[in-house]
């Protein structure tokens, strides 16, 4: 890897936040694609901040607490100033199942805290608010969260989810300026990139945008897609089709997904999730390579058009672990 290249730093909205564009997904650490002892988290966040990584995004719902547990013990072994990294972490979505109310938020972001070990987190964002009522988020969850970015607990605040229809719907019901960030996943991704056409109106809105999954939580991998994968069978076979066409041809479809998704300057980050030294180092030299020689066109037109047939299809939002 080329150690004197930087890994490139792009703004967040209008919050001033400059992110690397890799961002560091933390669900991995909570063991949702397979075991991971702490010794390898502690490595593999610690390599994440010395290669550029600055930004580490968790939730209370990736291995029940665990991940941000974990991510918290890694912060602490960093042991960084606090201001050279950020930490974005979300409420509302539990093991338990799903808890909007004002007193629920309220209540996690002190849990949360306490389990990350910081006084503060960068972004609190609503998990998965398509599951809640989109009403109670915007007239009781949102304002919930703003007099938590008053008390300084977040610096910033979003919300998540999978079906795009939900950040128009609350973007259009809150006062401009409200809502600082969105976190969109799965939908910028060499299979399906269907956020490209709301960039214009996130704009427009002042939001800043991160993008996860660009792997598709694990389609885009010569090992395939954890066993809860909701993708339909169509979509995996088409997927594994684009993973073995890279395998055979001496390429590596998920250093193509990544550039594919790192490619956008619109996006402010893209989260990949990681769990080892290994996937780091690869992941970041992804992001450098495309910075100094573009993207490999020739593979990607044919990768392009073995995906064609499933191109931009989805699934029902649920199962999901991340
Ligand atoms: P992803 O697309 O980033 O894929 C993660 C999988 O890819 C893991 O199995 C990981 O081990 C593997 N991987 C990573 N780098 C690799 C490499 N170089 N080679 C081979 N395999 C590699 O999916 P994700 O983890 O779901 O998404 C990233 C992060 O985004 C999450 O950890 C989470 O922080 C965030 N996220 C948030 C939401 C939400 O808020 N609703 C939803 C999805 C993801």
């Amino acid at each position: 890897m080329n150690t004197h290249q930087k890994l490139e730093r792009r703004e967040l909205g209008k919050t001033c936040l400059n992110l690397s564009c890799v961002g560091f997904g933390a669900s991995p650490l909570g063991k949702v694609f397979g075991d991971v002892s702490e010794e390898e988290s502690i490595a593999t966040i610690t390599q994440a901040f010395n290669l550029g990584i600055n930004f580490f995004d968790t939730s209370p719902y990736y291995g029940a607490t665990l991940s941000e547990k974990v991510l918290g013990k890694c912060l602490k072994a960093l042991g960084a100033p606090r201001d050279q990294y950020i930490v974005a972490t979300k409420c509302g979505r539990y093991a338990e199942g799903f808890d909007f109310s004002a007193e629920r938020v309220t209540r996690s972001i002190d849990e949360s805290l306490e389990r990350l070990q910081l006084d503060y987190v960068d972004i609190l964002q609503c998990h998965d608010i398509e599951f809640g009522s989109l009403d109670q988020i915007v007239n009781e969850t949102i304002p919930a969260l703003q007099k938590i970015k008053e008390s300084g607990k977040t610096r910033f605040i979003g919300i998540t989810g999978l079906p795009l229809e939900i950040y128009t719907y609350v973007l259009d019901r809150v006062p401009p300026g409200t809502i600082d960030v969105v976190l969109s996943y799965c939908h910028y991704c060499i299979n399906d990139s269907t956020l490209e056409d709301l960039l214009p109106y996130l704009k427009s809105k002042g939001v800043g945008v991160i993008n996860a999954s660009p792997l598709s939580m694990g389609l885009h991998t010569e090992n395939g897609p954890p066993e809860w994968h909701p993708a339909s069978t169509e979509i995996k076979a088409a997927c594994k089709a684009a993973a073995d066409y890279c395998k055979k041809n001496g390429k590596n479809i998920s250093k193509l997904a990544l550039q594919y998704s790192l490619s956008n300057k619109d996006i402010s980050t893209t989260l990949v999730g990681m769990n080892s030294v290994r996937q780091v180092e690869e992941n970041v030299a992804a992001a450098l390579e495309l910075e100094a020689e573009g993207k490999d066109e020739k593979t990607f037109a044919e990768i392009e058009n073995i995906l064609k047939p499933i191109k931009n299809q989805t699934w029902p939002s649920g199962i999901q672990q991340t």
